[in-house]
């Protein structure tokens, strides 16, 4: 367990230097340094030891709001965290508690209980957390049950299949009998989910210029499902092989969230007509009510490793914003996090 603390605290932050244009540069961050007064009654205080990186910040990082709000200059970021308890005044939580939080991109954070939730370590390593057992493995079980409706013996298409979201997304379908395509890319990725995954098949999006008649000819049936992490053009190709009354999951669209002009595609959108397709936007923090359900169903398929994950861990608080860069050059294999101390 960490050292108790006593004192003023000095803890290491990333402050939100400048707003990006397009692509973020290690520019728009900063490190600096606060200074945290003692816990008062009521109060504890947490030491992280990871963080998440996650596409949706890269909205946080513009004027105005998006679905969260927006950063602040000069004021350090936020995100997904998981620290343990190093000093407390506080009945529920104590020395040594593992805590989920939303206090990233910082050393230590105080709390008076709200906004931080206990964490059983047991199940999975703390880390998983963020990942598979937290907000990424989450999203991918939502978008299926509640906004998919998936159903046994769906096809199923799944974009930026080997990141956290798309990783658990798959999994989740196959465990339900369905057939399952995934596009990434690298070779790599696309090693890891065919064999380690254990999907149908795998699109290394890079090497093809035709990503609908990839999609045609491994799925010649339709997919009647299409998880969307990308936009662009795979919505455009999921949508040219969807079956009719199919279903697009919209859950991100990495693809565009850097882009300076308004992207062109999908240019088929009149298909969403021809075929009945539905198409459903959602945010996982609607749905905080299920949580149980999820931890209920994930459970017993980690344990009997149906539901298997990658982590690609950035060493340092002070590379966080490399980890961040990364995820839009596709440096990450699974969860993308970073482990602070
Ligand atoms: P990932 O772990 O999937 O990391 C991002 C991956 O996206 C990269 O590794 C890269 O993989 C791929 N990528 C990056 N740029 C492009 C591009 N231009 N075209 C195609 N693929 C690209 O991130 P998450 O799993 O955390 O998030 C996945 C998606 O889900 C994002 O769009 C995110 O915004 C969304 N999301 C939505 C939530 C919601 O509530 N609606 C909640 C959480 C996430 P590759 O090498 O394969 O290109």
């Amino acid at each position: 367990m960490p050292a108790k603390t006593s004192g003023v605290i000095e803890s290491r932050q990333i402050v939100l230097a400048s707003r990006p244009e397009g692509m973020p540069t290690k520019s728009n961050f900063r490190q600096a340094t606060a200074e945290l007064s003692p816990i008062d009654d009521g109060e504890f205080l947490v030491k992280n030891q990871w963080m998440s990186v996650d596409p949706y910040m890269r909205g946080r990082m513009q004027q105005g709001d998006s679905y969260v709000s927006a950063f602040k200059i000069d004021e350090p970021l936020e995100g997904g965290c998981i620290g343990q308890v190093v000093d407390s005044r506080h009945a529920e939580f104590h020395e040594g508690d593992w805590v989920l939080g939303s206090l990233g991109w910082r050393e230590f954070w105080k709390s008076p209980g709200e906004g931080a939730t206990k964490i059983e370590p047991g199940l999975a390593p703390v880390q998983a957390y963020l990942g598979a057992l937290g907000m990424t493995g989450m999203t991918a079980w939502v978008g299926l049950n509640k906004i998919a409706k998936l159903k046994r013996g769906n096809t199923v298409f799944v974009s930026a299949a080997s990141g956290a979201v798309g990783s658990i997304a798959c999994q989740l379908a196959k465990a339900q009998d369905c057939q399952v395509i995934g596009s990434a890319g690298t070779a790599e990725k696309v090693q890891w989910l065919k064999e380690k995954a254990g999907i149908d098949a795998a699109i290394h999006y890079k090497q093809t210029d035709d990503l609908a008649g990839e999609l045609l000819r491994l799925a010649p049936n339709g997919i009647d499902v299409y998880f969307d992490n990308v936009g662009g053009n795979h919505l455009e190709a999921a949508m040219e092989v969807m079956n009719d009354f199919g279903v697009c999951v919209e859950c991100g669209m990495i693809s565009t969230y850097n882009a300076t002009t308004p992207p062109a595609a999908p240019s088929n959108l009149f298909k969403i007509i021809v075929k009945r397709i539905r198409m459903q936007g959602f945010i996982v923090s609607d749905h905080l009510d299920v949580r149980s359900d999820f931890i209920a169903d994930m459970a017993p398929l980690i344990k009997t490793k149906q539901v298997v994950w990658e982590e690609t861990v950035t060493a340092g608080l002070e590379n966080a914003p490399d980890a961040f860069i990364g995820l839009f050059e596709g440096d990450n294999l699974g969860k993308q996090l970073v482990r602070i101390a």
